[in-house]
């Protein structure tokens, strides 16, 4: 670790998805003076365009290749999600959009029906263990009309308003005392003596799927920041395309989950995703895509298919190979990053938030969350 906790006193966040508001909060409550620069005001980025899916049941039995304590994490932060969001709703006077589970997973293959059975039995011996419900489905959630083959309610997998959340989160930011919010896009500028924090002790980005393509300014000329260290390079970009329908009377109550397509009602829209779409960085919908995922979602949920179209977009996950975020001081000192959250930032954010500010003020950091710095994932590059 480079410095002594005392030292940073004042931090550069840039970028201000969840990730780094959130973390701006905590970092300003612990006494930091926090500049936040963003380059597009309200930011509307992954975080905004989220499910916000509050869910790390299916982490338990993710596909080989997922970082091995990426359940562990996020179960961590959704114990926390509760009181982060209260916390955030009696500080910004308005709702955080937290819902609690649970939530429902079914099957329509025996593909899926295998991955129900794995969950259970990862999670057989959880506090909330999920419950298989196969056999009162229509008592469970009676909007879903399909040959299912196999049904889990899921008590540790709830949801949150996602937009709810960052505007909740913004007008906290605006408000604190400890943050200044910079609009217009941050670069970082290395100078003779090393890199310059914009007149700050640290810099922490936290710029979603961009956070590679963050500038970086020599006197050679400008590059980016992969420049600085190669972890940045694993941040990549994964589209995602999603539709908002009317709420329906006879629609979903809870969160519906059957392969890749997912049913989130918000109370005043229902939420249908999503593709995962390794480097597409177009934020443009294409309709034909739009119509199949409301299509797949209406073979779940009959009532869908008559349920108007009010909004459909494409946002970008910043992904990594593991699908687990990077979190932690590079290999340039002072330099940290939080990022690559993948599918689950909104779920991490307020873990996230607690890490990092542990880490940049305290120097204090748990055996998890170090299994998640760029030292222990890249240390052959680094
Ligand atoms: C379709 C879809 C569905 C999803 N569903 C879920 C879900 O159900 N549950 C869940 O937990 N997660 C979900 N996610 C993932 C989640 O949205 C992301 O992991 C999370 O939002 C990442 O947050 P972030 O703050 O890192 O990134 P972002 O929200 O993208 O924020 C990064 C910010 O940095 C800013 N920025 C970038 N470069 C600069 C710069 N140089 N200077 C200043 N500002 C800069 C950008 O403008 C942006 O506002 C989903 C994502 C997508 C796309």
């Amino acid at each position: 670790m480079s410095r002594a906790s005392s030292d940073i006193q004042s931090i550069a966040v840039i970028g201000a998805g969840i990730i780094g508001l959130a973390s701006a909060l905590e970092l300003a409550d612990r006494g930091v003076r926090v500049t936040l620069y963003e380059k597009q005001w309200p930011p509307r980025g992954a975080s905004w365009a989220a499910a916000g899916m509050l869910a790390p049941a299916f982490e338990a039995a993710a596909a080989p290749g997922t970082h091995p304590r990426l359940f562990e994490l996020c179960e961590t932060s959704a114990r926390l999600w509760p009181d982060w969001s209260a916390q955030l709703e009696v500080r910004s006077g308005q709702s955080a959009g937290y819902f609690p589970g649970p939530s429902l997973a079914i099957a329509q293959t025996a593909e899926q029906a295998a991955l129900l059975r794995a969950v259970e039995a990862k999670l057989a011996d959880h506090e909330l263990a999920p419950q298989d419900c196969l056999s009162r489905l229509d008592e469970v959630e009676p909007a879903i009309e399909t040959q299912a083959r196999g049904a889990l309610l899921l008590p540790s997998d709830g949801q949150a308003d996602n937009r709810a959340t960052l505007e909740a989160l913004v007008a906290s930011a605006e408000a604190h005392d400890g943050i200044a919010i910079e609009k217009g896009e941050a670069s970082i500028r290395v100078t003779s003596r090393g890199i310059d924090h914009s007149g700050h002790d640290a810099t922490l980005i936290t710029s979603g799927w961009r956070s590679a393509k963050v500038v970086l300014n020599q006197d050679e000329g400008a590059s980016d920041v992969s420049g600085l260290d190669p972890v940045f390079d694993e941040i990549v970009a994964f589209g995602g395309q999603m539709l908002a329908v009317a709420p329906l009377e006879d629609g979903p109550r809870l969160t519906v989950r059957c392969g890749h397509i997912y049913i989130v009602p918000k109370g005043d829209r229902i939420i249908i995703g999503a593709t995962t779409e390794p480097g597409r960085t177009s934020l443009e919908p294409e309709h034909s895509t739009i119509a199949s995922l409301h299509q797949a979602a209406a073979e779940i949920c009959p009532a869908l298919a008559k349920a108007e179209v009010i909004e459909s977009w494409a946002g970008i996950r910043p992904g990594t190979k593991d699908h687990a975020p990077i979190l932690g001081e590079t290999s340039t000192p002072g330099l940290f990053v939080a990022a690559g959250h993948f599918r689950n930032g909104i779920l991490l954010a307020p873990l996230t938030a607690k890490i990092m500010a542990d880490l940049m003020i305290d120097q204090n950091s748990s055996e998890l969350a170090r299994s998640f710095s760029p030292q222990s994932r890249y240390a052959e590059q680094l």
